[in-house]
């Protein structure tokens, strides 16, 4: 549908190296065609399944593929690139830097180059702003995550404006998130924003009672925190005390068999949790899932059968919850507020 296309769309939580097109796998293909990858290993076809472990498989073979600094700058034009096409004019990226001893690749022109990508399609003149948060991954405990905390404020520090917050993302079934308190509690205090994946899978009470109590400046997922799916009332509670905003990823994890509860009607979430929830609909992995951000608009507003006012106020009132400066914020609203007459 055109309109979706068209209509001005915020991006607040795309992983990179889960957002990779199938045109720009084939091009890591044929750079790397002694790895054998086929598209199956990359992709989760429309109507198939997986389970989240199978999902983070798919990473692992993604990751293989892209394991030079040149990769990682093609990935994230392209990236970039793509969004813009589909009408998003602001894109907040996360990613976790990784280093590789073969390539010579380290976490710091990891993170370099996908700035670096940042401003190349700035001066391009692509009409989307980006920002970036820099992931930590679980599994790999306090002390990486601690090095990826100074990391992030380096480039928060001495670029301009680029690097926005801190993610914590990874495997929720691996490590507990309370051991990486004094990494996030560091970052948080010297001015990166938090985003936190949380309560993404059941049986995350202990671990999402800490997190909370930082508290992060957005919650990703939250899929778990309600009692009637297992979360608890003092998880819904601490977030409207705090006032963290819930971001739902209202469809993106279809897909994904463990997510189903994510995949209820917004307004549910707006009477359980209050208008401190968002409900932004957000793509988590455009290219692993196949699909595109104006799609997600789309299927949420066939699904939940919202009219097109309506979701543009969805996708407008995203611009609240990015990590922007306050002056950016204002230029979006001005945006939207520009293009609105053009589709309606
Ligand atoms: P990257 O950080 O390499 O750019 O993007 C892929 C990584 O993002 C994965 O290895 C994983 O750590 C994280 N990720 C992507 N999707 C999800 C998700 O749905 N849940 C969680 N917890 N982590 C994710």
């Amino acid at each position: 549908d055109l309109f979706y296309r068209q209509m001005p769309k915020v991006e607040l939580h795309a992983h990179l190296n889960g957002s990779v097109s199938f045109s720009t796998i084939e091009k890591l293909m044929a750079r790397k065609p002694h790895l054998n990858i086929e598209h199956n290993m990359t992709a989760i076809l429309s109507g198939q399944k997986r389970t989240l472990d199978e999902c983070f498989q798919v990473f692992k073979v993604i990751h293989q593929l892209i394991d030079t600094e040149e990769d990682i700058l093609m990935v994230a034009k392209d990236v970039i690139r793509e969004f813009a096409e589909d009408g998003v004019k602001y894109l907040e990226l996360r990613t976790t830097p990784r280093e590789d001893k073969n390539t010579g690749m380290t976490k710091r022109s990891y993170v370099q180059t996908v700035i670096e990508a940042i401003r190349q399609c700035k001066n391009e003149g692509l009409d989307i702003e980006v920002r970036l948060l820099v992931s930590v991954d679980r599994r790999h405990g306090v002390e990486v995550a601690m090095k990826t905390v100074k990391l992030a404020e380096d480039f928060m520090r001495s670029t301009d404006g680029f690097v926005v917050g801190l993610d914590l993302s990874g495997d929720p079934t691996v490590g507990h998130g309370g051991d990486l308190l004094p990494a996030l509690q560091k970052a948080k205090n010297c001015g990166l924003k938090l985003s936190l994946h949380l309560s993404e899978v059941p049986s995350q009470v202990d671990e999402s009672e800490l997190l909370l109590n930082i508290p992060p400046d957005r919650i990703g997922h939250g899929t778990f925190l309600h009692p009637e799916v297992g979360g608890a009332q003092s998880l819904v509670d601490k977030v409207m005390k705090n006032n963290t905003p819930l971001g739902k990823n209202v469809l993106s994890n279809q897909r994904s068999t463990i997510k189903v509860y994510e995949y209820i009607p917004p307004h549910k979430h707006q009477s359980d949790f209050g208008p401190l929830v968002f409900c932004s609909i957000q793509t988590d992995d455009r290219g692993v899932f196949c699909t595109e951000l104006s799609k997600e608009y789309q299927l949420a507003a066939s699904t939940f059968s919202l009219s097109r006012e309506a979701m543009w106020s969805l996708s407008q009132k995203a611009i609240d919850f990015t990590f922007a400066p306050d002056s950016l914020k204002q230029q979006l609203h001005q945006k939207w507020f520009e293009l609105h007459p053009s589709l309606f």
